[in-house]
């Protein structure tokens, strides 16, 4: 069957959950029985997002091949739960950087090397590409920014020669917009989507369906008016209003019968009825009332829960296959340095210790590991967090004060964390670390072992650093259980402590593969732990 393509745009504003209702549609397209990928095509001009802060961006999403991309892929991962990978996401400067490359071999011959054709051209390779590797029935390609961003014009123009070249019957636009709210006189508007739509059709496209994104309630009268400004039939203007829980998304899509009609506008037939009773079953318990637990998460960009998203929805998967909720304590580790949030730690069920770079607030961390080793509170380290678990042991059990990771000391007299062999003399920081699936063989009888019930797994990774291993015996004889390793026993990939409920860190990060459905083994065994510890 010849691929079919769905596209996004966003109107309005950005963040109101383009990726979110992409991903959404996704799954009730997938539950009628057909194949489904994903393509996030990000306009900015970065290769990819594993160089940039988090503050800017979010948190970076690893995928299995190691690709480095944008959020939105989490999402996709997490509703549809087919594994992406590295053509599902690009970036415009990943489009210029091809282009610059072949035309300095000669490849164009002496032409001029224009936006048109040649820019576009790459683009609509790349949208190819992608359904071409995946074999999709569908794809979804959501187009990253809003309408009338300078950066997104090119993309614009090859989705307006896509659809000549693809014909009406396989594709399909679908324009998410926003609806301000005016709280003096309690109005939503419309106007903002209104204009939005003519820019899309200034550029020459017209699309196929309205998801106006509002966080109150939208009347019929203004479906109806959004139908006739913008010219699109009424039951292709889908109003979504905020719902408590992402998990509700897809219901919400499929009541006003969204999958129906894109699947009938592109001449398709659904194979089988869509079983939604998973979610149901899912946001059943999100709202029912439950017991709480509080969990520290004590991180460096703490004032941006974006950065730490994947991190938070395993916690919620894992919070929710025991029947509690997950409260987390967003605890800046640098505050924990100068002797402030100490109240909110301590008040906690466990301690949570994520990823990241750099120096700052390192010394925060290490002293919230020391707290959870020392009364015995349960504690769940990610990369950087395991890492620093282990200085934290070097320093205070085997009393080499000065131990460290060389990430942030160069001179440091114990280097319990070091630069990995393969990471020394590259000098080039994007898509450069240990990245994506590597099997890691765990101990018998170890709490990671009990926790995942498996003896060995795959997980993804993202990291330069690693334990030295000329330390590992002495660790071992002082209580650390090294109780998960590569299976040459080169590499420390999961560490804990011996005689402590649950003290567990892993050098890759578990959240990347937590679903709503299939709650990550670690987790979950955090969580039980911090369940048990509230009681
Ligand atoms: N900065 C550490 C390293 O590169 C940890 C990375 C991470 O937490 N993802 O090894």
């Amino acid at each position: 069957m010849e691929t079919k393509y769905i596209f996004f745009t966003g109107g309005v504003v950005s963040s109101v959950g383009k990726g979110v209702t992409a991903a959404a549609l996704g799954l009730l397209l997938k539950e009628r029985g057909f194949s489904v990928s994903v393509q996030k095509l990000d306009p900015y001009i970065n290769v990819d997002p594993g160089t940039m802060s988090p503050y800017q961006h979010g948190e970076v999403f690893v995928l299995d091949d190691g690709a480095e991309t944008d959020l939105d892929l989490g999402h996709y991962e997490r509703f549809i739960d087919n594994p992406l990978t590295q053509v599902s996401n690009f970036t415009s400067g990943q489009i210029y950087d091809e282009v610059i490359s072949k035309e300095r071999r000669g490849d164009y011959l002496g032409g001029t090397i224009q936006i048109i054709p040649h820019i576009t051209n790459e683009i609509k390779r790349r949208i190819r590409l992608g359904a071409k590797t995946t074999n999709a029935d569908i794809m979804l390609i959501e187009i990253g920014g809003t309408v009338g961003d300078i950066e997104s014009q090119p993309f614009m123009e090859s989705l307006r020669q896509m659809r000549r070249e693809l014909g009406n019957e396989n594709s399909f636009f679908v324009h998410v917009t926003w609806l301000p709210h005016i709280g003096a006189t309690g109005e939503l508007k419309t106007k903002p989507t209104q204009h939005s739509v003519a820019e899309l059709r200034g550029i020459g496209i017209s699309p196929n369906m309205i998801i106006a994104r509002s966080d109150y309630f939208v009347e019929q009268e203004l479906v109806d008016k959004i139908a006739l400004f913008c010219d699109v039939e009424k039951r292709a203007v889908v109003p979504m209003t905020t719902t408590e829980t992402l998990f509700e998304v897809p219901l919400l899509l499929e009541e006003t019968g969204v999958a129906d009609f894109v699947i009938k506008k592109l001449n398709l037939k659904k194979t089988q009825n869509p079983k939604l009773d998973d979610w149901k079953k899912l946001v059943k318990e999100v709202k029912r009332e439950k017991p709480s637990i509080k969990v520290a998460l004590v991180g460096k960009y703490v004032e941006l829960q974006d950065a730490y998203m994947s991190v938070r929805e395993a916690l919620r998967h894992a919070a929710l296959s025991l029947g509690v909720e997950a409260e987390v304590a967003w605890i800046h580790s640098s505050d924990l340095e100068k002797d402030r949030s100490w109240d909110e730690v301590k008040s906690a069920d466990a301690i949570l210790v994520p990823g990241g770079f750099g120096e700052r607030g390192i010394e925060g961390k290490i002293l919230a590991a020391q707290y959870a080793r020392e009364n015995k509170i349960p504690y769940l380290g990610l990369c950087l967090g395991m890492q620093l678990m282990c200085v934290e042991f070097a320093r205070n059990v085997l009393g080499y004060e000065n131990a460290n990771s060389t990430e942030f000391n160069h001179n440091t007299e114990h280097p319990v964390i070091d630069l990995m062999l393969e990471q020394r003399g590259i000098s080039d920081m994007g898509g450069t670390m240990r990245l994506g699936l590597y099997p890691c063989v765990l101990k018998e009888d170890s709490t990671a072992a009990k926790a995942y019930a498996k003896d060995e797994v795959f997980e993804r990774h993202r990291h330069r650093f690693e334990f030295n291993n000329t330390y590992r015996e002495e660790f071992e004889k002082k209580g650390m259980i090294f109780s998960g390793v590569s299976p040459d026993n080169m590499l420390v990939e999961v560490s804990e402590i011996k005689d402590h409920p649950f003290m567990v860190s892993s050098q890759f990060h578990p959240e990347f593969l937590s679903r709503p459905m299939r709650p990550h083994p670690l987790f979950v065994g955090f969580v039980k732990a911090a369940k048990k510890k509230s009681k």
